[in-house]
Formats: C-alpha cells, structure tokens, sequence
C-alpha cells in the first residue's frame, strides 16, 4: 500500500494506491469568494484539513495505517507555503509510521496517471492553474516541449473570471458563460511549441470595458486559448512521432478543450488515441501522486524523513527518470 500526499497549491488531498490499483482518492480545495490564492491562507487551510482527509482516505480505502509501505510526497514544483505544511504532515506520519518517504514532481504525476486509463508512452497536455506544459518522456528524461512563456491557462482564466467579478476557481464559471457566446478575434500567441496568455488578458480587459459580454469573451478566450494549446500538442505529437495524447490539470476539465483534443487526435493521419482520465485524477490530487510514488518506490526511490526537502522551482527535465 502506498500513500500519497498533494499540497502543491490549492488542494490538499491523500491518496492510496496498491498495485497500481487506486483504492482512495480525497481531497479539500481551498477556495475564495473573490480574488485568487492567498498562499499562506492555502497553507493554512492545508494545516487544517490534512488529518481529517487522512482519516477518510484510510476508511475509503479501507486499509490501517500499519499497511503502508512508503508515503509519497509531492515536494515540487509549487507554491512554497503550502509544499511546507505537506510536508511537514508527510514527514510526522512517516516518522510515526517508520515508512520511508517518496518525493514526487507534480507536473510527472499527472502524465504518469494517465497509465491508469491505458496510455503507455504518451505527450501530456498539461493545462492546469500555475502549470501550462506539454511534456514527454525523451532519451531518459521527462522534457518539456513546449510550455507557457508567461502565466498557466487556468491562472489566465481566472484572472479574467475575476475582472468579470467572479471568484476562484474562475474556470466553470467561464465556461459557463462560453455556452452562450459568439467569436470575437482574440490575439493568438504562440512560438513554435510555446504559448502566451498576457496579450489575449490584456485585450479580453479592454473589450470587456467598451462593453463586449462576458459571454462573448468567454466563448472567444476557450476558442483562442485553447487552439493554441491543442496546436502545440499536436507539433509536439509530430515531432516526436508519439501516437497518444493525455490531458491533466484543472483546465483539462473543460468539455471544449477535451472535444478539441479528440478531434485533433482523430485527424491525424497516424489516428493518434486521445486518453482523458476522470475528472478526480485531471484536477490536482493525491492518487496520481501515490500511483507514481508506487513507481518510483519499486525502481529503488526512497528517502529518510528528515532528508526530505520542498523545490518549489523544480524543473521536469531535473528529475532522475531511473523507473521507466
Ligand atoms: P489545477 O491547478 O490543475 O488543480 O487546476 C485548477 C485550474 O483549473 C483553475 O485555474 C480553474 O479555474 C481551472 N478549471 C477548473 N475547471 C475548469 C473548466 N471547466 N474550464 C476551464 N478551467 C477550469
Ligand atoms: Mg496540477
């Protein structure tokens, strides 16, 4: 049995796997009424909530504690205050325990999860709040192809949802709003496999102000946003000749980036096979992160409680791929 622990940013989750086999998934988002994250309140939130989801996840799982065999810990990349509390929490059961500990990167998390509905070697579009990434294992490393060269997609969407007034997270309510609008030209940026969000904010404000409906811009941002990601997934899939595209992060939750993908997939003369995992293992989560530290753990991966450490900055391409 291994547990997993996500603390990265928002949500704080725990999750078990066995076997590859996921048996509890649980998880606590912090969320605002206006304005985005507050890391030291997210933290905080994380401080308060992580015995509670502790104890769900056991029961969902219906395992004692005494079954753990190596608890994973997602230590990088994200936001330092919250990195922290998780773990400071994976640390103490740990040490309790007398389990080693497993340190995971987020960002490979979530393209390890998609093995869970079959993908075997895929390019990942990773489309979450900080993270915009379009990532695939290459020559012993998982490399970034192509990825944001300013803020992540959902971080871009909710701070347009806010302009409109709307709280965190911003990106349900966007698409709600999108199902009522119609096409007015956005700016579309990208550089090779490279996209930017700043000047499609900056124009979405403006035309907000002269009095475009929210609906309208709504439509108009999915439309833009995301055909830009789902072009650089598409050269990254050509440029490594990969035949399998797997989406994760929060934004991976949206229908019309998920139909967009599809389509792209099954245009593709190779009939590339598109993998969407459920929703609970696209938003940030424990699973994927106990699902990976089962990986590692049985590739040798292991770490003494007090030599843990948080890399808020962690690059992909820095982590040791030895379990593949
Ligand atoms: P993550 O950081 O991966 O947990 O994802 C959180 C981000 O996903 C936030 O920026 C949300 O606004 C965004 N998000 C969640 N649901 C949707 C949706 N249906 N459409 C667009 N963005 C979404
Ligand atoms: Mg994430």
């Amino acid at each position: 049995m291994f547990l997993g622990i996500e603390s990265t940013a928002h949500t704080f989750g725990v999750g078990i796997s066995n076997n590859k086999k996921i048996l509890a998934n649980v998880r606590d988002m912090y969320k605002t009424e206006s304005g985005g994250i507050v890391p030291m309140e997210s933290a905080k939130h994380h401080k308060r909530v992580a015995q509670e989801i502790y104890q769900k996840a056991l029961a969902e799982a219906k395992i004692k504690e005494s079954q753990i065999e190596a608890i994973a810990i997602s230590n990088a990349p994200g936001l330092a205050p919250c990195l922290h509390e998780g773990m400071n929490f994976a640390k103490q059961k740990a040490s309790e325990l007398k389990v080693p500990l497993v340190p995971v990167n987020h960002c490979i998390a979530h393209l390890e999860i998609g093995q869970s509905v079959g993908a075997k070697d895929p390019i990942l579009l990773y489309a979450s709040g900080a993270n915009t990434q379009i990532i695939a294992y290459a020559a012993g490393k998982y490399r970034v192809f192509g990825e944001t060269l300013d803020l992540g997609v959902g971080n871009f969407i909710d701070k347009v949802a806010r302009s409109f007034g709307l709280g965190f997270p911003g990106g349900p309510e966007i698409e709600k709003l999108a199902k009522n609008g119609k096409y007015t030209e956005l700016p579309y940026s990208i550089k090779g496999m490279d996209v930017s969000f700043s000047g499609m904010q900056t124009k979405i404000q403006q035309l907000y102000k002269k009095g475009i409906p929210r609906e309208d811009l709504s439509f108009s941002l999915q439309e833009t946003a995301f055909a830009m990601l789902v072009e650089a997934a598409e050269r990254a899939l050509a440029h490594t000749g990969k035949k399998e595209l797997v989406l994760g992060g929060g934004v991976a939750c949206n229908s019309r980036l998920q139909e967009m993908c599809k389509i792209m997939c099954s245009e593709r003369i190779d009939k590339t096979k598109f993998f969407c995992p459920e929703k609970q293992f696209l938003v940030d989560n424990a699973a994927m992160i106990a699902f990976t530290g089962e990986l590692m753990f049985n590739a040798g991966i292991k770490i003494s409680p007090e030599k843990i450490e948080i890399k808020p900055r962690e690059r992909t391409d820095q982590v040791e791929v030895v379990w593949k």
